[in-house]
């Protein structure tokens, strides 16, 4: 089984971290986020050692947007990893789990004022520029509270990614970056390393997720690099860090192939290497900002199975107690997941189910056609590799509650986010008064 390394099935016994699920069941309820923490921290460790280059300071940002919480930024920290943000709300996060301000990235294609005076305000270490009006806007708060701000410009390099479309962000329609074909991102450029205000240091890119052909990093590099060695030498601007983005494929079924991390990692460092010393060009820094690769494949989701019902045309549905609520991806974009039956795992699957959540949408899916032991009411359904904008994108639509975070590690199980409550959902309303 493809799942997060310290998932072990022992009969019908399965366990993360030496923790039963069924434990995780009785102690913390269903739908649950269940991280393997071990299983993060290593693979954290092979991003850490395997990029790496003695011609310049890597840096692995993770990109928080695919799952984060106070107790996952604080761990994500302790690492030693940085944090690419793109909202308030995620500085806000970082820097109260106790972040330093130094190591975040502040990306996003409409920044606000309000996030931009917070970014400027808290000494954040970089700011991701993504077009002119946001230059302009950073310029004038710059000059009000008149401080330098560590800046990078988002380059859309024009590379079309083979991956779903919407989460393509590399091709000329992107709405991200500023365009490699246009002269207003030079004029742009000039404008930057001008500014006193800005201390400007290079170029962003990112030219999609769930990208599963190394050759879209490796020309990504390549025609970044050269776009940077075009502008040293045209406009007389000294490059030092170049961010390249995430976007590294994972495993969600056995329609996935992605590239072995470890073997990558020092490839792309390599190729990294080698096209500077073609350009005759160096750089301090190198970042890269996986999201997905990181985390997805620590956290396994655990529902319980109640009604199972079989439809006219012969259908055979498992209905769960969450759904699109907590992971709207096979809705959204037709993102696909493997099942098992956790306390029915060492039996043959003889029976094809579609397993749908419990909320008022037709489209309200997780997975589709999954062979799958004989379902009674009552079962441990488990889906594995489902850390990624999964919980990032949940929602309360039927007044559902947001699941609990548990990360378990060495036989130990930690509350990290709680369930949701009744009173939750009414917290931000005001009673109506007859008035
Ligand atoms: C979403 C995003 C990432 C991470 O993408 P993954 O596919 O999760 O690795 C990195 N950088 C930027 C700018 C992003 O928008």
């Amino acid at each position: 089984m493809n799942a997060s390394k310290y998932l072990v099935a022992d009969g019908n016994n399965v366990s993360i971290g030496s923790v039963s699920l069924e434990r995780l069941k009785q102690d913390f309820g269903t739908p649950l986020y269940v991280v393997d923490e071990q299983d993060f921290i290593d693979r954290a460790k092979v991003f850490k050692d395997n990029f790496k280059s003695s011609k310049f300071e890597t840096r692995i940002l993770y990109a928080s947007k695919a799952f984060t919480n106070l107790y996952m930024a604080g761990l994500v920290d302790s690492l030693g990893l940085y944090t690419d943000v793109v909202s308030g709300g995620e500085i806000y996060i970082s820097l109260k789990a106790g972040e330093k301000a130094k190591n975040l990235y502040f990306h996003g294609n409409n920044k606000l004022r309000s996030e931009l005076e917070q970014a400027v305000d808290a000494d954040l270490g970089t700011i991701v520029i993504d077009n002119e009006s946001e230059y302009e806007l950073l310029d004038k708060i710059l000059k009000e509270k008149n401080k330098v701000q560590a800046c990078l410009l988002r380059i859309n390099p024009s590379i079309d990614a083979h991956t779903h479309k919407y989460i393509q962000t590399g091709g000329d329609d992107s709405k991200f970056g500023m365009s490699v074909h246009l002269d207003e991102t030079k004029e742009l450029i000039k404008k930057l390393s001008k500014n006193e205000k800005i201390d400007f240091k290079g170029f962003h890119c990112h030219i999609g997720s769930q990208i599963h052909d190394e050759k879209f990093f490796f020309f990504e590099v390549e025609v970044m690099l050269k776009y940077a060695k075009d502008i040293e030498n045209n406009l007389n601007i000294k490059i030092r860090e170049m961010n390249f983005g995430g976007g590294f494929g994972v495993y969600y079924t056995s329609e996935d192939k992605p590239f072995d991390l470890e073997t990558f990692l020092q490839r792309y460092a390599e190729k990294i290497e080698e096209k500077l010393l073609n350009l005759d060009m160096n750089l301090e820094t190198v970042s890269i900002e996986p999201g997905r690769s990181l985390i997805n494949q620590s956290i396994t989701m655990l529902y319980e199975v109640g009604v199972i019902k079989t439809t006219s045309t012969g259908l055979n549905y498992i209905f769960v107690d969450g759904g699109m609520t907590d992971n709207i991806r096979p809705a959204l974009y037709g993102a696909k997941y493997e099942a098992f039956i956790a306390n029915k795992i060492s039996e043959e699957p003889t029976t094809k189910y579609t397993i749908a959540g419990k909320c008022c949408e037709s489209g309200d899916i997780l997975v589709k056609d999954e062979m799958l032991p004989k379902a009674s009411a009552g079962d441990l359904l488990m889906i594995p590799n489902a850390g990624a904008y999964t919980y990032a994108m949940a929602s309360n639509y039927n007044k559902l509650s947001k699941p609990a975070v548990v990360f378990v590690k060495n036989a130990k199980a930690k509350l990290a986010v709680r369930r949701q409550s009744f009173e939750d959902l009414v917290s931000n309303d005001e009673v109506y008064k007859n008035e």
